[in-house]
């Protein structure tokens, strides 16, 4: 039984997909101006984590996002560097894609970019329009905020609070432009012949920011989805609007589960783009030669809680990393010395981490309780290889359990062997014979050949052992 912290009823609920085994999730994408920084690939890895967890639990996960590729952000980029918004929003799409890559970071089912969707947005538009729950006002259109029952409620935003903050952002021409202050943008008139835009019934003009994911979500998904994700920021305005186009749309629930991912802290003050003490992933993969210590680090907090990201803290998600890793190597080699009998102390103990691991990520995905039970396994790892005859089937699930665990955690590659070519493991398992029949002239000369495609041999206690040059 998973329960999931449900943004919009502020407690922790059982859930119940809509319908059984399948699960539809929608989880807000970034805005393609940019490379992504540490927050955003928190995001995306949170995220990502809720995926492989859900899958593993047997769910088939539709997971679709988006790339918002056209917004004010990009067109002043565009602007700025004399180039079209397109060729903005390709690079820095591809430049997620490239960076999420080394993170493992599971592409979505669908990804949608804002502009493949141009006439889904205008049918909804009007559809909002017809229902009287939006207006247009000199090529805009704007969405009545308080006509929607219950507007604000995802976020805790009190109308009169909304309203004054509202009024204090807005100038003198979007005021005359509003019904209501607090009325936001579905579509934008283009008032400016140079900036990327659409025909419509309305003009000339380009989507609102919101209505993007309202529309996929729909299109791609349905209109009651199961599960929407994003980071905390997006609460409000983001996601309380929406909550009330879709609604407003459809008349049905939009979500039933809000889930949202805290923020990730420099130093313990919060990465902003405005503080100036944001990480690029581009620049961190440069800098840091491994991309799972920094998947490790971001998916291994409970995906509310926040984040300190610091030189330290990339530290000591490395040197735990590395002691997974050395446990799961000592255990994998010493396989090869494994005799064929059951231990059924070690299997049980195993299962008792296994379950400790699923109570714990049943519980709002609690990534920090699961890393202990992990932490169960390293230990019992490292005792079996010390300290007994390696029963090879058990060992293997142990092996095999652990392995298992951290990919939910979508920390792969414990050990080089799957960057193996056939004709290595074929040299290395025929050494392991050649040492078995005595034919140590052979084992040194397939030793040999190996150093050649660049694996390192040698021989421990547990057997023989490699590594890459
Ligand atoms: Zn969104």
């Amino acid at each position: 039984m998973i329960r999931i912290y449900n943004t919009l009823t502020r407690q922790k609920e059982v859930f119940q997909s809509i319908t059984a085994g399948e699960i539809n999730m929608y989880v807000c994408g970034p805005t393609v101006y940019n490379y992504i920084h540490i927050g955003n690939a928190r995001s995306a890895v949170a995220f990502d984590v809720v995926r492989r967890y859900l899958e593993y639990k047997g769910y088939n996960v539709r997971y679709v996002s988006n790339f918002t590729d056209v917004d004010d952000k990009i067109i002043k980029r565009a602007q700025d560097e004399g180039v079209s918004e397109i060729e903005i929003a390709n690079k820095y799409a591809t430049a997620f894609n490239d960076d999420t890559l080394p993170l493992n970071i599971k592409p979505a089912t669908i990804r949608s970019r804002a502009t493949e969707v141009i006439p889904d947005i205008i049918t909804f538009v009007s559809d909002l329009i017809d229902k009287g729950y939006a207006y247009e006002s000199d090529g805009d259109v704007y969405f009545r905020a308080k006509k929607f029952e219950g507007y604000g409620i995802l976020a805790h935003q009190d109308l009169s609070e909304m309203e004054k903050n509202a009024a204090g952002r807005l100038d003198d021409v979007e005021l005359k432009r509003k019904e209501d202050p607090i009325d936001f943008a579905v579509w934008k008139a283009s008032r400016n012949t140079t900036e990327i835009s659409w025909q419509s019934p309305w003009g000339m003009g380009r989507p609102g920011w919101h209505i993007e994911c309202s529309v996929m979500a729909q299109k791609y998904l349905a209109d009651t989805i199961d599960i929407h994700g994003g980071g905390i920021d997006l609460a409000f305005p983001h996601h309380t609007n929406e909550i009330a186009q879709s609604e407003a749309r459809t008349g049905a629930k939009f979500v039933n589960y809000w889930m949202h991912n805290g923020f990730v802290n420099v130093n313990n003050i919060k990465m902003s783009k405005s503080l100036g003490n944001f990480t690029t992933i581009h620049d961190l993969l440069t800098i840091y030669p491994d991309p799972m210590a920094i998947r490790y680090l971001l998916a291994t907090t409970q995906y509310r809680h926040p984040i300190n990201y610091n030189d330290d803290t990339l530290k000591q998600a490395q040197v735990e990393l590395d002691r997974i890793r050395t446990a799961y190597r000592n255990l994998y080699f010493s396989l090869n010395s494994g005799k064929e009998f059951t231990d059924e102390k070690l299997e049980l103990q195993v299962k008792k981490y296994v379950q400790d691991f699923e109570i714990a990520m049943d519980d709002d995905f609690n990534t920090q309780n699961a890393l202990a039970a992990i932490f169960g396994l390293v230990s019992l790892a490292n005792d079996y290889v010390d300290h007994n005859d390696i029963a090879k089937k058990s060992a293997q699930k142990l092996a095999d359990k652990l392995a298992k665990l951290m990919s939910i955690f979508g920390v792969k590659e414990l050990l080089e062997e799957q960057v193996l070519t056939a004709q290595q493991t074929q040299l290395l398992s025929d050494r392991v014979e050649a040492r078995k029949n005595h034919d140590f002239e052979l084992a040194d000369h397939i030793r040999n050949e190996l150093n050649q495609l660049g694996i390192i041999v040698e021989d421990s206690p547990q057997g023989q052992r490699w590594h890459n040059k």
